[in-house]
């Protein structure tokens, strides 16, 4: 019998800007490839969520204004998502996914968006620029060539607790000034890069290898 790999993907109706829901229908396709089906649930407003019930947890990025409409809800899986990340658990957050795993988003109106406050690093807007263009970075993975749209700059509060993602080739990545890309904390990924960034093939495989060794671990528990 072929074995079902389940998805969460947080707020897909809402948080899902430039393609981001491309990473999963790619991911979903190397993890058919290997001969594993996939189910991937939309966790939006209001419904329930325990992160350990799924292999693999997504979240994509959104406008500021999705933004504000999520950060409330959001609260309410704060210990599930914070616990499934130390639990060493795959998870990619994708720009405005990944700001929300910080203290909080300043936007351009001056608005303070709550993050789950999980990870040490926090998001501000400065009035010069906003981050548009194709991105090129180093990754332990190899390079990866992606597309950047934000406004938000990010910066971390404990550089010991958290590596970036990538160094920076082209592009801006977290902000201007230091040459990073994204955050890496255990198995969770965050980035600002769209496009998406699972076409980076070097990536998707490294992290659908992931998912499996998720899958069988949960299934193993479950058995117990
Ligand atoms: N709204 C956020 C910003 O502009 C995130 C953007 C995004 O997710 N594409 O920084």
């Amino acid at each position: 019998m072929t074995e079902t790999i389940k998805i969460a993907y947080l707020y897909e109706d809402l948080m899902n800007t430039y393609g981001d829901s491309g990473d999963v229908k790619i991911l979903s396709f190397l993890l058919k490839e290997q001969g594993y089906d996939t189910i991937v649930d939309n966790i939006s407003l209001g419904m329930k969520f325990n992160a350990f019930d799924y292999d693999f947890v997504f979240f994509g990025g959104g406008q500021d204004f999705e933004q504000s409409v999520v950060a409330p809800d959001l609260q309410r899986h704060r210990q599930t998502i914070k616990d499934y990340i130390e639990a060493d658990k795959p998870m990619l957050c994708i720009c405005g996914g990944y700001q929300f795993l910080g203290k909080y988003y300043e936007t351009s109106s001056g608005d303070t968006i709550p993050g789950l406050n999980i990870l040490p690093l926090h998001t501000i807007f400065k009035a010069d620029s906003r981050m548009i263009g194709d991105t090129e970075y180093k990754t332990k993975w190899g390079t990866v060539k992606a597309f950047e749209n934000h406004s938000g700059r990010t910066y971390f509060d404990d550089k010991d607790k958290l590596k970036p993602f990538g160094t920076m080739i082209q592009g801006y990545g977290n902000n201007p000034d230091s040459g990073q890309e994204g955050m890496r904390y255990k198995n969770t990924i965050g980035s600002y890069s769209h496009g998406p960034i699972l076409r980076n093939e070097n990536v998707a495989r490294a992290i659908a290898d992931e998912i499996i060794k998720s899958h069988k671990e949960r299934m193993a528990k479950k058995v117990k």
